[in-house]
């Protein structure tokens, strides 16, 4: 395998708009600069939530940028076997758990013990059905979850963000593996396939990097190792949110690759006068190694 593997995972929920060309363009450009390897997997997991037919406009939306996976597209909803040998391997070890409340229980003990929801979406699991606690007491399992060991602290250096640190126990909780609707969460499926790919540099937009704590604890507690990590700056929407297509974010125009393109380089502090997107993204390649590797002082 290369001593560089970099990838671009977009989940098919709608077409790439401005945000996720940053993330796109800055995976390919990060990998290029190495001499690396660049992946496309289309993470199409959260199926209900995916449209038919998106994960190709996508890669045509990238294939128009210049941007074309180096190796065959990785499809997350054709690897359920993967996750489930993971699951398997955590539970058997010890590091997972089945869980059999439901929300309105979540919310029933968390309220019971003066604790309210932590943040906006995802209430802090309260343990309820730990192993240690009596596991489901009779309850059908309904979801899998990581079980966060007692030293919850995970420390790691993002590239441009610098040196983090996240509770995992305290800010999340004992996350979901595999949900009550049988779906495969994010968080696993991100980790097993990163190790899968041999990916050892992942570089994402900035909304995720709140995800990365719990995904280090996911391979530690899978024997896998942990990839360098660059979370790109965001586009921010009208509402001054990240981008997304609930704020209004338009799909890249793709008869004019090149302003998308240029547009995206610019949020990364990059500019071009050229109009061919292959020139482009060479004089960005040449830059990128000033702009992005040495200036940040990372010794990703
Ligand atoms: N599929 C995720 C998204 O589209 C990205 C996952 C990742 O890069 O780790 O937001």
């Amino acid at each position: 395998m290369a001593a560089y593997r970099g990838r671009f995972a977009p989940s098919p929920t709608g077409p790439l708009h401005a945000g996720s060309l940053v993330a796109a363009l800055a995976s390919w450009l990060d990998a290029r600069a190495r001499g690396g390897v660049w992946l496309v997997r289309i993470e199409d997991v959260d199926t209900p939530r995916c449209l038919p037919g998106m994960d190709q406009i996508i890669l045509q939306q990238l294939a128009r940028c210049g941007l074309v996976s180096d190796e065959p597209v990785v499809w997350q909803s054709r690897r359920g076997d993967m996750y489930q040998q993971a699951l398997d391997r955590l539970v058997q070890q010890g590091h997972a758990y089945p869980c059999g409340c439901s929300r309105k229980d979540i919310e029933a003990a968390l309220q019971s013990q003066g604790m309210g929801r932590e943040r906006h979406h995802i209430a802090v699991y309260p343990g309820t059905c730990r192993p240690e606690r009596g596991g489901l007491q009779g309850k059908p399992a309904r979801a899998w979850r990581l079980q966060i060991p007692d030293t919850p602290d995970v420390a790691w250096t993002d590239r441009r963000l610098g040196p983090q640190t996240q509770n995992v126990a305290t800010k999340v909780g004992d996350f979901v593996l595999k949900r009550a609707d049988g779906l495969w969460a994010y968080q696993l499926a991100v980790v097993v396939d990163d190790a899968a790919q041999g990916i050892t540099h992942v570089v994402r937009g900035q909304d995720l990097a709140d995800n990365t704590a719990r995904q280090i604890l996911l391979q530690r507690a899978l024997g896998l190792p942990t990839p360098a990590y660059l979370h790109t700056p965001l586009v921010l929407g009208a509402n001054g949110e990240k981008l997304s297509k609930q704020n209004g974010a338009q799909p890249l125009d793709l008869s004019d690759p090149i302003t998308a393109l240029s547009q995206a380089a610019n949020v990364l502090g990059l500019h071009s006068t050229t109009t061919h997107p292959a020139l482009a993204l060479d004089s960005w390649t040449s830059v990128w190694d000033q702009q992005w590797i040495q200036r940040k002082g990372g010794a990703a």
